[in-house]
């Protein structure tokens, strides 16, 4: 069995179309693929319609949060959440007040780069970046006009933290974000913990806290961990009685990894399936 549980479309920042990341599943031999689009459920019914037999779809989604930092001060954190209602009432709001601090975050930072003079166009990145704008679309407007060469440049310049351009957005408190995926018959699952190069580190003693509130799993086998990362992360979950899982996050072209790169044991996945409550998974 290879399960790949997180994975981007054109839904949010990747590069296939919902279809054709399902497509791909399947070329890639993968039993089970979740697509866990940043903020956004929009991919779920095409992914669902162009599934592939033999390939499980999970519906998914990863929400952008602000947790406690080992630090003591927030931290941008990324919680994965599966099998949820989308209908939920309080989860639905807060995916559209999300989708609202994406769009306003984006003309707000292109708007910056062109009263400097930068020739980009906020509306229009918005217009063709469909329902889950973010600074990856930016970057691809700063390398189709000329200004970086690489998405890797655009987020190490213009649109990183210290940028005069930057504007922060106000993502979901980590422990309310995991409320309402429970709530919502989801099951959440912290994404990357331990991915150093996106700044700092997620607080341990918050994901303890965070296991006593209905957190399910951290996400272990990642292509931003190390060896001593995923040790440490096996030992706190099973410690703390949390599943651990294994995924790619790929991105399409956007990124080099490939579709079932990385994977999750198949114990872990049924752990998750028997505790999720919100939409089946689709086989
Ligand atoms: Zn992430
Ligand atoms: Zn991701």
């Amino acid at each position: 069995m290879r399960i790949d549980l997180h994975t981007h479309s054109t839904a949010s920042d990747g590069t296939d179309s919902p279809a054709e990341l399902v497509a791909a599943a399947g070329a890639a031999e993968l039993d089970v693929v979740a697509v866990t689009d940043h903020d956004t459920t929009a991919g779920w019914s095409e992914a669902v319609a162009a599934r592939p037999s033999g390939v499980a779809l999970v519906r998914g989604m990863e929400m952008s949060c602000t947790g406690r930092g080992d630090d003591g001060f927030p931290v941008a954190v990324h919680l994965l959440a599966y099998l949820f209602d989308p209908s939920h009432d309080a989860f639905a709001a807060e995916r559209e007040r999300l989708r609202e601090e994406r769009v306003w975050r984006i003309l707000e930072m292109a708007a910056r780069m062109s009263a400097a003079g930068l020739p980009v166009d906020g509306e229009r990145i918005v217009d063709e970046a469909g329902p889950s704008v973010g600074r990856p679309h930016l970057a691809r407007a700063l390398i189709d006009a000329g200004i970086v060469p690489s998405i890797d440049a655009a987020f190490a310049g213009p649109l990183s933290r210290t940028s005069p351009y930057f504007v922060d957005k106000h993502d979901t408190r980590l422990s309310r974000a995991v409320d309402l995926v429970v709530a919502s018959g989801g099951v959440a699952v912290v994404a990357h913990p331990r991915a150093r190069a996106r700044g700092r580190l997620l607080a341990v003693a918050e994901i303890r806290e965070l296991a006593e509130r209905g957190l399910g799993g951290v996400e272990v086998f990642h292509p931003d961990h190390t060896a001593a990362d995923v040790d440490m992360l096996v030992r706190l979950a099973r410690e703390l009685d949390l599943v651990t899982t294994g995924s790619s996050d790929y991105h399409g072209t956007n990124k080099s990894v490939r579709l079932g790169d990385f994977t999750t044991p198949p114990d872990q996945f049924a752990a998750i399936e028997a505790a999720a409550t919100g939409v089946p998974v689709v086989r």
